[in-house]
């Protein structure tokens, strides 16, 4: 049975006490999760330590980092390491968002690393593929995020594998209020478990939780959830607010765990 997951990535928000507030929020009124229904909440770096004590007390939340840096330690100011990040009770950690892809230059070799240092530490990987809108005008996506899913996880083992989940993020939909149709994301999502399949099995590739993102919203949530591959939503803008976050889990609570 996979699991749904609806992960929320915070990017560069909220102050301390904000964060503090919405994970109050997100207390008070999240609806009842299980094994197999779960929550991810991704805070800056600074909200970590204060989250972790917060999520403590909810079942089947846990603590995910946005990033952490390719190298195990060393010299590199400002960064943060995946042991940092595991020994502050980080579960899982984004890989390759689009924003780093772009303003950061992360490229697939590194985000191979990145994923290696994730899963060095016993985290498991939200790995984030998606086209341009460029590149899915000329009718390419497919290819484009096949190439990203082979250079940055199909190094792994099966066995290591299995702690990766797979978030699909258009470009094109991310922040913009533009929604990748449901038979739009349901036609990737089957396109990127064929790849897995290819390369791990069908097994395994049906156990992994392939996660939709880009401007998703408890208006769009139910339908996009209802589609055969894909298994809950990375949230970004959706998650700042307790209130449409918890709308958008609720929406993956309704629907049948395949
Ligand atoms: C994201 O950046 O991961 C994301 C999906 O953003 P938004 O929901 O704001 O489009």
């Amino acid at each position: 049975m996979r699991k749904k997951i609806v992960a929320a990535n915070w990017k560069m928000n909220l102050n301390l006490s904000e964060g503090a507030e919405l994970i109050n929020d997100l207390y008070n009124g999240m609806p009842e999760l299980s094994e197999h229904r779960l929550v991810v909440v991704a805070p800056p770096f600074v909200h970590i330590g204060q989250a972790a004590t917060q999520l403590a007390t909810m079942d089947h939340v846990y603590l995910g980092a946005q990033n952490c840096h390719q190298e195990a330690s060393g010299a590199y100011t400002g960064e943060v390491s995946a042991s940092m990040l595991s020994s502050a009770e980080v579960q899982y950690v984004i890989i390759g968002h689009s924003e780093r892809r772009q303003y950061f230059g992360e490229d697939n070799e590194m985000l191979a690393k990145k994923v290696n240092q994730v899963l060095a530490n016993g985290m498991k990987v939200i790995f984030c593929c998606g086209e341009s809108l460029e590149v899915r005008d000329a009718g390419t996506e497919n290819a484009w995020v096949e190439t990203q899913l082979r250079e940055g996880l199909f190094h792994l083992g099966e066995e290591h594998f299995k702690n990766v989940v797979i978030a699909y993020e258009p470009i094109w939909a991310i922040g913009t209020g533009r929604t990748a149709s449901a038979q739009q994301a349901q036609d990737m999502h089957a396109h990127i478990r064929s790849v897995l399949t290819s390369q791990f099995g069908a097994e395994v590739a049906d156990g992994i939780s392939i996660l939709y993102g880009g401007s998703c919203k408890p208006s769009n949530a139910a339908e996009l959830f209802a589609c055969a591959d894909v298994d809950g939503g990375l949230i970004g803008g959706a998650s700042l607010k307790a209130e449409e976050f918890i709308g958008i889990v609720s929406a993956m609570l309704e629907t049948e765990v395949a």
